[in-house]
């Protein structure tokens, strides 16, 4: 339907200009990206209604949404969702946004489950919740543990449990580490913990400094949060048979796998590849 008010086609061409000349990488993807979440519709639907008019409230909230993407403000935080392993999650400024690479520990999570059963299982410093709730939506009859020290990411966390309908089977703590852990044993702990060296974090993109630095920030060589936590891992790890994930920064994966192999004397510590080829990730398995 054809109107007297600007087009879909127009509002997506002076979205893109926008972006271009705020030098946003991937403006084209970006611009389209807003309008569908400003016009609540998808990509096919826009593609198909480009002749369309819009109403000009959705003009000014475009025009709002493109002001603060051309601000730098992360895309995933105007529209309030990241997609992960095929689910789009909720997020907010008090999260790390999921990452496409950290999909690896997933991958990683369920070759090791496929055939075992009942699994308990940690996730250390959950954020918005997505390895917790992603683990608990591909295997059905997992429970598992999620720790945060943000209340406010766990609230994200607790909400994205909800809307993916596995609540029930996610138990989210607030705390250190595995510090609300005590006594528990578990035969998967899966970690994103924070590790990006200060001097990277300060020549960060301006998109990435607008993250929780708290989810970010692991001390002058990253490694300052693995540190703590690798001695922990004797004491939640199940020593019949048990896996351990973490998420480690490529500048610093041989370092990350000497700590954790040094605070796990008789696993077998490996450093796996992502799908860039870089080590993204560092495995210790207790057999
Ligand atoms: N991969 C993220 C980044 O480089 C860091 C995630 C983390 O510290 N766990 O921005």
């Amino acid at each position: 339907m054809a109107g007297p008010g600007v087009s879909v086609r127009q509002l997506l061409e002076r979205t893109r200009a926008r972006l271009a000349a705020a030098g946003i990488q991937e403006y084209r993807l970006e611009a389209e990206l807003l309008l569908q979440h400003v016009l609540e519709i998808d990509a096919a639907r826009m593609f198909a209604g480009l002749s369309d008019s819009v109403p000009s409230k959705a003009e000014t909230t475009l025009r709002r949404a493109a002001d603060r993407r051309a601000d730098r403000e992360p895309l995933a935080y105007i529209t309030g969702r990241r997609t992960f392993y095929g689910r789009e999650f909720g997020v907010t400024p008090d999260v790390l946004i999921p990452r496409p690479e950290t999909e690896l520990l997933v991958d990683l999570a369920l070759r090791w489950a496929a055939g075992r059963s009942g699994l308990q299982i940690a996730d250390i410093g959950t954020g918005s919740g997505v390895l917790a709730v992603t683990l608990a939506s591909e295997m059905r009859d997992a429970a598992i543990d999620a720790v945060d020290l943000s209340p406010r990411a766990l609230d994200v966390a607790r909400s994205n449990a909800r809307q993916f309908g596995v609540a029930d089977r996610i138990e989210f703590l607030e705390g250190d580490l595995a510090g609300p852990l005590e006594g528990r044993r578990y035969q998967l702990v899966i970690a994103n913990l924070p590790y990006v060296r200060s001097d990277t974090l300060t020549r960060a993109e301006a998109e990435v400094r607008r993250e929780p630095v708290l989810a970010l920030l692991g001390g002058q060589d990253g490694l300052d949060v693995i540190r703590r936590f690798a001695p922990m891992l004797p004491d939640i790890m199940d020593p019949a048979g048990s896996l351990a994930l973490f998420e480690v920064d490529p500048l610093t994966a041989g370092g990350a796998a000497e700590t954790i192999a040094a605070a796990l004397p008789g696993a077998r510590v490996r450093v796996e590849l992502d799908l860039a080829r870089l080590e993204r990730c560092v495995a210790a398995e207790l057999a």
